[in-house]
């Protein structure tokens, strides 16, 4: 619940007044706007306890024409300022940092510059650089030409360049990118939505610099047009409004008014339609065409309930169901042969359009057949009235997606993004700045006052308004020409035109370019201005892996200190398996896919769906094989379920029963239908991640390990084992899965972990314990049996493996030993030596030498204590990188490496990626591998000492002991296009003088 109170008359902090306070339960925190008195700046700071400290700038920018200003703008405010003078602070920024999130954004009203850090010293150095580049920037005309445009004249004719430039030609010639956006600016003709905020190719070339500057000095000024949004564990005001106040940045502005308002557009009388071209790509047709209606609807500031509306319908009508209604009734009519990507709303404009129609295998003649069929559906829809079961089932799924805290960007960004839906347009930053529980009210209010509020919403926003758009985009051959002429075309009218003073301006310039471009890398003592991290600053303990152990029907449940969780609960156990056979182990991937997808007992696949999607926010389940700090092969089961908190026993309850039940050998017809799928799903894997492939099959041979949980369970050779099926085979792999599940489903095996909110711990163990109960009990489970996969002897392994694919280019995997685990600082040496060969040497000799991959890494794993060099994408070319491989290594065994340079930048890339926040569902499932492994808080801590103490010396002889290892021992697999190409490589290398295998694509 929001309690407001107004600080009356307003407590003054650093030229700030305090003009409203908000506690906000949903963040665990407490919101302060503060005013500048000067210049009206507006400040927001949300102060909770969040570690991941997070800022952003945010500019209303709204354009007035197609030249794409806001967008070269946000490129190059970002290329260089007053106190930090270096071309690209960015990347300077990057190497020293361990932020979390880094960018600047474009929308079409607004231009956002965001970063986030755990480490507060991290944040502040973020937040001094983008101060300085959003208020005083350089923008020097030769970051304008190349960041945006530029004409580049050669011997006989002039053609235009510029990264925006050229970003947009890419994004103008996409078909769905086209829909997309040309349905949302036809809706607002009246207002800047109409305009490509992005920039048009065509437009942006007639932009000038002095155009551009213009725009930066009326959008930039901080008075009415600046807001800055604060996030996490902070002080009140604190250092960030001094520094504003006490800086150039705010003192010498004084106060101007900008419109920067974006205005609503007038509410149309009639409904309108426009067409509009996109390229034709090969093999399409006229009839590769899309129809989409548009609706301008409601009005995004509304904070409780437009925006949870327009978002459930859209689940409801077109998307997580087992048949959404309107999804459905457009396929059906077989108009189209999809439904366009586009289709659903956005909250990201002042009034959110929803768009609905077809693509492909639709005549574009056929636009108001189209519109008939989208509005006779939701007419329909609206007489027969939604099925009250889907409106629950949306209404939970929407609930569940509000509350999950779920990781992957930062919590501030996300809770700035529904601040502006309001903020934006002069509201509080906390009118619609709540995601979870409020608007959930409002939305269950409503229905509970009008069980007919949807069908009622439909009809007066969509079918009974006519301000809506009938949008027809077809591909037309001659659309790229007339975008290139139209260009060409300018490009003459602008040289011809030139006398030849103006000819000389344009060579000047042109040189005054190369010139920029040559200068390349700004002088080391502009770099130094821009602020970094060191070893000093980074933290040199770990976060403690806690837990608190209690029996659950004679079983280890270990729970995860309360920490908030926003009511849902991560469950996660794992069935111990090391008993099983090598065959069984085989099995596991296609029981699992089995599992989870095949009915139970009466219900139907598609019954157990529904029920699973109803009970939980997800359930996953698969086998995980692994060595641990005791030198124990760990092999498991694992399970993952998250729900709501009120489902968390019915869920518990109908996942035993699958687990137990599900009818994983019964149906032959679908354990076909899952094989197949099974198939095609890694043959498209195998195509999109060979280098992974390849990666797994060269450790493959150093343990059984390896072997079994890695190339056998998930590599190539369980693909094989996949498409050795044959049809006859079926029934007896049914009765296999079958015994696979009974033996299985013995209680003795589990191990279990919770996560979730404190006040809820006493309600779930019962839970777990009856889960665990119902499982029978068949006594401990027997010692592993001998495995037949033989240990490799030392000093005799010289594996090489060649794999045929059609396809132009190879990916490549070379594996070794690294030392051991515990007590040396050798290995760590290693690890930090594989990520310093990544982003240094490898990328400089493989990538960008005579080699040119596209991508090249060494990864040395702590656990498995091997380390994979590997190539993704590489030209032609499997000898020379494997020596390229070998050289650089041994340049490394030798030359003095630079502590403050690769070692420091290494350290902080590597223990910063460990000091990433995590959310629950990553938190719960890292601290219950900790436990399944034996990595013991000791254990990381030494790492963690060991990583910190490294020098030169140390790297070098971790490198001499990587060739060691090798020269005992190494392994070499290679996926590569073509025997044509093999056969010229074995000439290069003796090692690849042997048969390849072709792989069934
Ligand atoms: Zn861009």
């Amino acid at each position: 619940m929001i309690q407001r109170q107004w600080a009356l008359g307003g407590d003054e902090l650093a030229g700030f007044q305090l003009v409203e306070i908000t506690h906000l339960d949903e963040y665990e925190g407490t919101g302060y706007l503060f005013r500048h008195i000067e210049t009206n700046m507006e400040v927001f700071q949300l102060i909770n306890s969040d570690r991941e400290r997070f800022f952003s700038y945010v500019f209303r920018t709204l354009p007035n024409n197609d030249c794409g200003i806001a967008h070269i703008l946000e490129h190059s405010v970002l290329a260089g300022s007053q106190r930090y003078p270096v071309r690209d602070p960015f990347m300077t920024l990057l190497k020293g940092s361990t932020n979390t999130f880094m960018n600047a954004m474009t929308y079409p009203d607004k231009t956002l510059y965001p970063g986030a850090s755990p480490l507060k010293k991290d944040f502040e150095n973020l937040f001094h650089v983008y101060t300085d580049a959003v208020f005083a920037p350089l923008l020097r005309e030769e970051t304008f030409w190349q960041e945006g445009v530029r004409l580049v004249c050669e011997e006989e004719s002039c053609h235009f360049e510029g990264v925006v430039y050229n970003e947009m030609l890419g994004d103008s010639a996409d078909h769905d990118s086209i829909v997309g956006k040309g349905s949302i600016r036809s809706l607002f003709p009246d207002s800047p939505y109409s305009f490509e905020s992005g920039g048009n190719p065509e437009q942006i070339v007639r932009l000038d610099y002095q155009q551009f500057r213009s725009f930066y000095s009326q959008f930039y000024h901080p008075p009415s047009n600046c807001k800055l949004f604060l996030f996490g564990d902070m002080e009140v005001g604190g250092e960030y409004l001094s520094f504003l106040d006490g800086g150039e940045y705010l003192k010498t502005r004084g106060s101007l008014k900008v419109n920067s308002l974006c205005p609503t557009s007038e509410p149309w009388k009639k409904e309108r339609s426009v067409t509009l071209t996109s390229p034709m790509e090969e093999g399409q047709t006229k009839e590769s065409a899309s129809i989409v209606l548009s609706w301008a609807t409601t009005d995004v500031t509304d904070p409780p309930l437009q925006v949870i509306t327009l978002s459930t319908l859209v689940d409801l009508l077109l998307g997580n169901q087992a048949a959404p209604p309107l999804y459905k009734a457009l396929l059906d009519s077989e108009l189209g042969i999809d439904i366009s990507p586009e289709s659903g709303m956005s909250a990201d404009f002042r009034q959110m359009p929803f768009l609905v129609g077809f693509k492909g295998g639709i005549n574009p003649d056929l636009a108001e057949e189209a519109k008939t069929c989208i509005l006779k559906a939701l007419q329909e829809i609206v007489k027969e009235g939604l099925e009250p079961e889907m409106v629950a089932s949306s209404l939970k799924r929407i609930r569940f997606k509000q509350l999950e805290i779920p990781g992957g960007v930062p919590n501030g960004l996300r809770a700035l993004n529904r601040s502006l839906r309001g903020w934006l347009y002069d509201l509080s930053p906390c009118a619609t700045i709540e995601s979870g529980g409020k608007p959930l009210e409002a939305l269950e209010n409503a229905l509970h006052k009008d069980p007919r509020y949807f069908e009622k919403w439909i009809k007066r926003h969509l079918l009974d308004n006519p301000h809506r758009c009938l949008v027809t985009v077809k591909p037309d051959g001659e659309h790229q020409k007339r975008q290139t002429d139209a260009i060409a075309r300018y490009a003459t009218q602008l040289t011809e035109s030139l006398d030849k003073k103006e000819i000389k301006v344009l060579k000047d310039q042109n040189q005054r370019f190369l010139q920029f471009e040559m200068e390349g890398d700004t002088p080391p003592e502009a770099l130094a201005t821009i602020p970094r991290l060191h070893l000093e600053d980074l933290p040199s303990t770990i976060r403690p892996n806690t837990h608190q152990e209690v029996q659950c029907a004679g079983q280890p449940l270990f729970i995860r200190p309360p920490q908030f969780c926003n009511q849902i609960v991560y469950a996660d156990f794992a069935f111990n398996v090391e008993d099983f056979s090598e065959r069984e182990l085989l099995l596991f991937p296609l029981y699992t896919r089995m599992l989870q997808t095949t009915g139970l007992g009466k219900l139907t696949y598609a019954q157990v769906a529904t029920r699973l999607k109803h009970l939980t926010g997800d359930f996953n389940v698969y086998g995980e094989l692994g060595s641990s700090c005791n030198n124990n092969d760990v092999l498991t089961l694992l399970c993952r379920v998250k729900t709501l908190r009120e489902d968390f026993e019915p869920a518990m309850e109908f996942i035993q029963q699958l687990l137990s039940g599900a009818n994983v050998g019964g149906d032959l017809k679908q354990l076909k239908l899952v094989l197949n799928n099974f198939r095609t799903d890694f043959a498209d894997s195998v195509t999109y991640s060979a280098h992974s492939f390849a990666s797994l099959c060269a450790a493959s041979v150093f343990s059984p390990i390896q072997w079994e949980g890695g190339e056998q369970l998930s590599g190539l050779h369980q693909w094989f084992f996949l498409e050795s099926i044959e049809e006859k085979d079926l029934p007896a792999i049914a009765q296999e899965l079958e015994q696979l599940q009974r033996k299985l489903s013995n209680r003795r095996r589990l191990q279990l972990h919770l996560s979730c909110d404190e006040e809820l711990v006493h309600e779930y163990v019962p839970v777990y314990e009856a889960f665990t109960k119902a499982f029978y009990d068949l006594g401990e489970i027997q010692m592993s049996p001998p495995r037949s996969y033989k240990e490799v002897s030392k000093g005799t392994i010289h594996e090489v493996q060649l794999y045929r694919l059609p396809a132009t280019v190879s990916y490549a995997a070379w594996a070794m030993r690294t030392e051991k685990r515990g007590g040396t600082v050798l290995q760590a040496a290693q690890i930090l030596l594989a990520n310093i060969l990544t982003g240094n040497d490898l990328w400089e000799v493989i990538r960008g030498g005579q080699g040119g991959a596209y991508g090249v890494a060494a990864n040395a794993d702590v656990m498995e204590e091997i380390c994979v060099f590997s190539t993704y994408r590489d030209p032609p070319r499997i000898a020379g990188t494997y020596r390229d491989f070998i050289q650089i290594l041994n340049r490394y065994a030798q030359i003095d490496i630079d502590p403050g340079g690769h070692i420091e930048n290494a350290l902080i890339a590597t223990i910063g990626s460990e000091l990433r926040p995590l959310s629950p569902s990553q938190d719960s499932i890292l601290a219950f591998r900790r436990l399944l492994y034996h990595i013991s808080d000791e254990f990381r801590a030494m790492r963690r000492q060991h990583l910190l103490q490294l020098d030169s010396k140390q790297l070098n002889e971790g490198a001499k002991a990587l060739l060691r290892a090798a020269k005992e021992e190494d392994s070499y697999v290679v996926l590569s296009g073509g025997a044509q190409l093999l056969e010229t490589e074995k000439e290069k290398h003796p090692i690849l003088d042997r048969p390849s295998v072709r792989l069934p694509l």
